[in-house]
């Protein structure tokens, strides 16, 4: 008897640590092992937010890595790419299927994460805030290096080989450059599974709108925003540039964390047309963050290069459009150490939810000044620094101390590249034929079920939410 199971290890119940595994094959009407049996990995995200989450990551892998066939990345953010290197530090050997951008992208993301936790267990060490005597690194620079040296890029569209008995295709998800929906048949069965991956927006400034899902049997739809509509673009781009105006008026610094890659060129742009049209002032902006300018420098070779996955505005346009002549680049510690001195400047700094990186400094430093203000821009997971913010916290624990908040916070949610609930379910219904089940994963308890509720309703279809750990046959 042939079969297919998906096991939802990571990205259930949670926006982080999205991680599928899928197994098909033959079982053995003997009850024995299963013979002949392929198994690969759908991502192989990191988890972050909040100690309890992020302890996930050290888990024991519920199958021995060094049995794994293959990964597919749907794209390059850390909450789908990061674990790669632990997975490789326990015996993954490779390959890593993903689309050419994403081969440019991930290995930006994996040397910073594989740099970050040196620094923060360094820094855990010496403040002796871990509650661990040793802390240890999730993996290092070799482990990062080593998954680097794994990609294989393959173009959208292109068919290829994740385990034995099953092919695979990739095509564009306009979520960030390179993000892609991974569609994989069991070719014994004849049986087919999409995945959304992070699911795009059809108004996404630079990207073109996502593929639509080809015919399935199964979908797996991400729900990020599975109970939210996003608000209209326009009135949240005054609100921005009245925010921002205020600010530097007032002679405060206006801090934006973003997510590295994609958030920071969507900002770059929007800032770009705000100043334009002369609805800020043109004060200096600082990209503080080495992975940032680094994925920056893959935009601008995609937009010089006309990229398919960009939109013809913005290929019109040329580089100009997020490169911009006030722009400036710190580099160095010491130079992102200096911006904290206050004064009308933007600082866009990751990580997006202010739970690590140059970001934490920034708000330890810029929170308490009632001048500055900080723009929240981005998703901001339950128990992130971020989330604290939009939930008015008066004060916010940062590397064990508690900071006052008195700087201004705003909300923009114009900047979101997550598909909307409607979108979401429009792009399932773009199928030509309904699948007989579709999963929703990837998103917080409560949007994947509102996803769940309105899908069966609209569609008359099963729908399932996994729970974490949950195997599912297909
Ligand atoms: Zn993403």
């Amino acid at each position: 008897m042939w079969f297919m199971f998906l096991t939802f290890i990571g990205g259930a119940g949670t926006v982080t640590g999205s991680k599928t595994i899928v197994e098909a094959g033959v079982l053995q009407d003997s009850g024995g092992p299963p013979a002949g049996q392929a198994i690969f990995l759908v991502d192989c995200g990191m988890f972050q937010g909040p100690r309890e989450v992020r302890s996930r990551n050290w888990d024991t892998f519920p199958v021995d890595p060094s049995t794994i066939q293959s990964v597919i990345l749907s794209h390059a953010h850390l909450d789908h790419c990061g674990y790669l290197p632990a997975l490789v530090r326990h015996g993954f050997a490779g390959p890593v299927h993903c689309s050419p951008n994403t081969a440019e992208l991930v290995p930006i993301i994996l040397r910073d994460s594989a740099r970050l936790q040196a620094e923060d267990t360094a820094w855990a060490r010496k403040k002796g805030f871990s509650r661990h005597a040793a802390p240890e690194s999730l993996y290092g620079i070799e482990d990062a290096e080593r998954a680097i040296s794994m990609l294989r890029p393959v173009e959208f569209g292109v068919g290829f080989h994740p385990a034995e008995g099953v092919t695979a295709s990739l095509a564009h998800g306009g979520h960030i450059l390179g993000s892609s929906t991974v569609t994989i048949t069991d070719t014994t069965r004849d049986r087919t599974v999409v995945f959304s991956g992070d699911l795009g927006r059809g108004n996404h400034p630079l990207l073109s709108p996502p593929a639509p899902p080809c015919d399935a049997d199964a979908i797996v739809v991400e729900s990020t925003y599975g109970n939210r509509e996003h608000d209209d673009v326009e009135a949240e781009m005054d609100e921005m540039a009245a925010a921002i105006t205020r600010t530097l008026k007032r002679g405060g610094t206006v801090l934006i964390p973003a997510f590295a890659v994609d958030r920071t060129e969507v900002l770059l742009a929007a800032l770009r047309g705000l100043q334009d049209q002369q609805r800020i002032p043109v004060v200096p902006i600082h990209v503080d963050s080495p992975m940032a300018l680094a994925g920056l420098r893959v935009y601008v070779t995609a937009i010089q290069n006309g990229d398919p996955e960009l939109n013809s505005a913005i290929v019109a346009e040329g580089p100009d459009a997020i490169d911009l002549p006030n722009l400036h680049e710190a580099t160095t510690p010491q130079q992102s150490m200096a911006l904290d001195q206050g004064g009308a400047r933007i600082i866009v700094s990751a990580s997006g939810m202010g739970s690590g990186g140059r970001v934490t400094h920034h708000l330890k430093a810029l929170l308490p000044d009632r001048d500055n203000a900080v723009l929240l821009v981005g998703f901001q997971a339950t128990g992130t620094p971020g989330r604290m913010l939009l939930e008015g916290a008066h004060e916010i624990k940062i590397h064990g101390k508690y900071v006052p908040v008195r700087a201004e916070i705003v909300e923009i949610e114009a900047f979101s590249v997550h598909a909307d609930a409607s979108e979401l379910i429009d792009w399932l219904t773009s199928c030509r034929s309904k699948p007989t089940q579709v999963f929703v994963n990837h998103g917080e308890e409560a949007a994947s079920r509102a996803l769940a509720n309105r899908i069966r309703e609209e569609w008359d279809v099963a729908v399932i939410v996994p729970q974490a750990g949950e195997r599912i046959y297909v």
